[in-house]
């Protein structure tokens, strides 16, 4: 079944931590080979300006911030291939992952730097409504609700950066959160609160979307958690910004999880499999920044390197 010749370090994820772990993969001239899986570029691909990424004192676009880090991987030598793993058998001399159902291949060291899925809210019709109407990314589809009203969800700082990008567009933002403060970073908060288009509805939740004939979202039911009170709000797209959850359906079972689906990595990086390290957002649950994802994803190349180099000796 495997006839391709045996990986030296396969990345799992083109996000910041992936990159990161791929230019110093790179520049150990270990030739990294990079899966992008569904969302090439990670969260700040689909992200708009990054304050707070060091160096960058007027900030940087996310999209582009990213297409440095690829093309700085790139210049060192990593190889960049798509597809999603969907099976880690880890139980053979080499590490094997199957990619797209399909092809497995082999690594003498992988590093899963597969990051977070946006979560959504689990409502009637939602999967047939996302594209039409309902999304969690508005640098993605903002531009395409021009004079409308718009609601985003959520009380982080997602939401926030969300919202304020809305505001270029949308005649109104209503964002819902289901408390009475948000959760927000300070200054983003501030901002939010300062905007005049944006219209806060606080300790409220959405209950249903409310589609057009056409399938496409017209209006949303609201509940106030406080007083239940039920009322319908007419919206031409919802944008939600509620978290995520980590892209680790792969290695369920097989490497520790903590009960929300995160890998658990000790010194780190490392994994509890020999060869298997583990980076950024898949295993952060607490600070899930680039800075930090990129932190990790240097760790776990350095360590792989180190890996690689203790089996040759
Ligand atoms: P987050 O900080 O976890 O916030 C999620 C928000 O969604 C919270 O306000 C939460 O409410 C709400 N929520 C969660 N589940 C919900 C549900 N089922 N229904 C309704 N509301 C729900 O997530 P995030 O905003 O995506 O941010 C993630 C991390 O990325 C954070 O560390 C953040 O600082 C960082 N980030 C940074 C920037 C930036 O610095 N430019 C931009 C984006 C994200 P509660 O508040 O009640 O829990």
């Amino acid at each position: 079944m495997l006839d391709l010749p045996v990986e030296k370090v396969i990345i799992i994820g083109s996000g910041c931590a992936g990159l990161t772990a791929a230019i110093y993969a790179a520049r150990a001239n270990l030739s990294p080979l990079v899966l992008e899986g569904r969302q090439p570029g990670g969260q700040l691909s689909t992200t708009t300006l990054v304050e707070n990424f060091p160096g960058f004192p007027d900030g940087i676009d996310g999209p582009q911030l990213i297409m440095n880090m690829h093309a700085q991987a790139e210049k060192f030598g990593a190889r960049f291939s798509y597809g999603e793993v969907t099976e880690f058998d880890p139980s053979n001399k080499y590490i094997r992952i199957k990619v797209d159902d399909d092809e497995w291949l082999e690594t003498q060291a992988l590093i899963i730097a597969s990051g977070a899925s946006a979560r959504y809210l689990n409502l009637d019709n939602e999967e047939k409504l996302i594209g039409h109407g309902l999304t969690s990314c508005a640098t993605c589809d903002g531009a395409f609700y021009k004079n409308v009203p718009v609601a985003v969800v959520g009380g982080g700082d997602s939401a926030a950066e969300e919202s304020l990008f809305l505001t270029r567009f949308a005649s109104k933002v209503y964002l819902i959160h289901r408390r009475d403060q948000l959760r927000a970073s300070k200054i983003m908060a501030d901002r939010v609160l300062a905007n005049k288009k944006i219209d806060p509805i606080w300790n409220t939740v959405v209950t249903k979307y409310i589609p057009d004939e056409k399938g496409e979202m017209r209006a949303i039911m609201l509940r106030n958690v406080k007083t239940g009170e039920e009322r319908e709000l007419e919206v031409a797209c919802v944008f939600v910004a509620i978290g995520h959850d980590p892209n680790t359906k792969a290695y369920r079972g097989k490497l520790e999880t903590d009960p929300e689906g995160y890998l658990i990595s000790r010194h780190l990086v490392e994994s509890k499999h020999p060869g298997v390290f583990i980076a950024g957002d898949v295993s952060d649950r607490v600070y899930k920044q680039a800075i930090t994802a990129a932190g990790t994803g240097c760790a776990a190349a350095i360590e792989a390197e180190r890996y690689l180099s203790d089996l040759e000796n």
